[in-house]
């Protein structure tokens, strides 16, 4: 980690970007349902799409704290460009922790400089809260591996280069995979129509007899499974600050809202109950805040203890991020119910924080375990 300054002027430059390169769009790319085609051009600029990588793939090789303040600087105007700015960095992070260089080199440089982007498919049809129970099927053949299977709620689906797919290699085995998306034999669905973070593409993405070379496998075909839950240590407080920045955002509105806003010939920021909300949706980010940098400092350990706390800021940050958008709208009145005002977006886009990369139920699991295991 770094000094608390060296990360404030980070969060400095990333916010004044955001403003000027995401915010101006935000709105138009959520009433559209399209790709925030100016972010993601915008992004390179900054160095943010290389931001985790190492130096020698074209990356920053910036730590998690440095990616955490980016995402939550982004998500504050737009939680759709967060997603699209996290999603490749999650989807690399087993290739970068134990696939070949030479896969490496083919893979990342052209992701950390913006011009290719990548997905993660872990969840199907059948079901994305057991991870165990994914049907998707490889095997080995002369020609490379075969693929067979759906992998669905693609973020990016359809829209990314490469493809992070965990597939069963065998009855209690699992690998990752790295598919193209010219590959013969991948498709993808339909694009799915969502509550929020709607300029982030949704779809199924369809393995019929994909075949894929040899060496498009990360590190051990069996160990799959252990490699892509050692990342959700790390994806998680990703989608934490996600969460965060979406819930700075809308305090930020409603601040600025009741500040202007009368009633009674008063402000209404004048008004005890008013105050006493914003006082504890200020309360509500900064006790988020907190959790996540706390998680974010240990979660190199990858032990229990840093897996029960990137559980713990995903299910903190995102509850937050639900209270504090619904309360943002409740403070802007029957304003907040419209288009016009952006804490309605902001509240639909809360919602996936506590779906993704884990239901919140999931993350309960996991810190009762880490909770039990603490006191035995
Ligand atoms: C917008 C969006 C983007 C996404 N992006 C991606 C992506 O890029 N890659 C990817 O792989 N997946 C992605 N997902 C999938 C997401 O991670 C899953 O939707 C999520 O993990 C839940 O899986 P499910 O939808 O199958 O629900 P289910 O697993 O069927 O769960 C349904 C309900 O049952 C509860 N539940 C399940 N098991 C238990 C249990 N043991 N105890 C208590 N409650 C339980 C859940 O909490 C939930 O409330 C995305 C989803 C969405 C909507």
């Amino acid at each position: 980690m770094q000094s608390v300054e060296v990360y404030e002027q980070h969060r400095e430059s990333v916010r004044r970007f955001a403003e000027q390169e995401v915010k101006p769009f935000a709105a138009i790319v959520d009433r559209d349902a399209r790709f925030p085609a100016e972010s993601i051009r915008a992004f390179p600029k900054l160095g943010l799409s290389g931001l985790p990588f190492p130096e020698n793939l074209g990356g920053s090789a910036a730590d998690l704290m440095a990616q955490v303040v980016t995402v939550e600087e982004v998500a504050r105007t737009c939680a759709s460009s967060a997603h699209l700015l996290l999603t490749p960095w999650v989807a690399l992070a087993p290739l970068v922790a134990a696939g070949s260089d030479e896969l490496q080199r083919q893979i990342v440089p052209r992701v950390a400089s913006g011009q290719a982007m990548a997905s993660f498919c872990l969840t199907e049809p059948s079901g994305g809260s057991d991870l165990a129970g994914i049907k998707t099927a490889v095997e080995r053949t002369a020609d490379g591996w075969r693929l067979n299977g759906t992998k669905r709620f693609i973020s990016n689906g359809g829209s990314s280069d490469w493809y992070a797919v965990l597939a069963r290699s065998g009855e209690r085995a699992f690998g990752v995979f790295m598919v193209h998306r010219d590959d013969p034999g991948l498709s993808f669905g339909a694009q799915e129509k969502k509550m929020g973070t709607r300029g982030s593409p949704l779809s199924d993405v369809i393995f019929d007899d994909c075949v894929i070379p040899h060496g498009r496998v990360v590190g051990d075909p069996s160990e799959g499974y252990s490699l892509m839950n050692r990342i959700l240590t790390y994806s998680r407080p990703l989608v934490a600050a996600q969460a965060l920045g979406i819930a700075q955002g809308a305090l930020e509105e409603a601040i600025a809202y009741t500040s202007q806003r009368s009633q009674f010939n008063t402000k209404i920021s004048r008004f005890q109950m008013v105050r006493g909300m914003v006082a504890d949706m200020t309360t509500e980010v900064e006790a988020a805040r907190s959790l996540l940098y706390r998680a974010v400092a240990i979660a190199g350990d990858n032990d229990d203890r840093a897996r029960g706390f990137a559980s713990m800021a995903k299910l903190m940050c995102s509850n937050t991020a639900m209270s504090v958008t619904t309360n943002a709208v409740q403070l802007h009145g029957g304003y907040g119910y419209l288009e016009d005002f952006p804490v309605e977006r902001m509240m639909r886009d809360a919602k996936i924080t506590q779906i993704w990369e884990g239901t919140n139920q999931i993350q309960q699991l996991v810190i009762a375990k880490y909770a039990y295991s603490a006191t035995e």
